[in-house]
């Protein structure tokens, strides 16, 4: 079995459940007392959370490449950045280190067109929302055809992850919220939602709506489980 090596604490939120799902994906397939190897940093949020919010993605790229070097060290044999938004980083992070990168993008887009679905819409940060390195990377890398919310339902979309879900803060009403979106992009053609952050999933699943959910973080994992049983 292949060492997982896991970026995580953005937020610590999510990497919880990635840790908890990596652990259960071997042990389903293993049995017994098998569970994953992984070797983790997780990293203090805020002072990250505020070089994005300024803009400094390359002091955010430099402390990411050097956490995953950690993790390198460490004796993983590939690499999961537990969050979407941080894959805008993702090429300064592959090129500090030799173990390949997951990308949680390709992961999740590989499903959606295994499933013969072309049209979807995505929630996540802004970031993830509106720039190339992701929705850029579904459309133009893998022919995705992708709606996102109006101007005014990002910014909601975005600080419900920031000051609720990154902070374990599960509220009816924004889960109402995002119901609402959801059900603006199936009207406006989406076949399907990407959950393109993740903590999404502990807000919305796939009880709430009768959209067909991509949840990145199990998708995320289940590639990653996978990959790690692989010769
Ligand atoms: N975990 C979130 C994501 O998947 C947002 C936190 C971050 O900015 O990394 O995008």
């Amino acid at each position: 079995m292949k060492t997982i090596g896991l970026l995580g604490g953005m937020s610590w939120e999510s990497t919880a459940h990635y840790y908890r799902m990596l652990n259960q994906g071997i042990n389903d397939r293993l049995g017994g007392l098998h569970s994953a190897q992984i070797a983790m940093v997780s990293v203090d949020f805020q002072p990250l959370e505020t070089l994005m919010q300024k803009g400094d993605w390359t002091e955010v790229g430099k402390r990411l490449a050097d956490a995953a070097q950690k993790i390198a060290k460490a004796g993983a044999d590939f690499l999961l950045i537990c969050t979407n938004t941080m894959h805008k980083v993702a090429p300064t992070i592959t090129d500090s280190v030799e173990i390949p990168l997951l990308h949680i993008a390709d992961a999740t887009a590989e499903k959606i067109k295994a499933a013969k679905l072309h049209t979807v819409g995505l929630l996540g940060t802004a970031f993830t929302m509106e720039e190339e390195f992701y929705q850029g990377r579904l459309s133009n890398y893998h022919g995705l055809e992708v709606i996102v919310p109006s101007s005014k339902d990002r910014s909601r979309v975005h600080d419900i992850i920031f000051d609720e879900l990154c902070r374990g803060k599960i509220r009816d009403e924004s889960r109402k919220t995002y119901l609402r979106i959801i059900e603006t992009m199936r009207s406006q053609g989406a076949e399907a939602v990407i959950e393109g952050c993740t903590e999404i999933s502990m807000l919305v699943n796939q009880d709430h709506t009768t959209v067909p959910l991509f949840d990145t973080t199990a998708l995320h994992v289940e590639q990653a489980v996978s990959f790690a049983l692989s010769d």
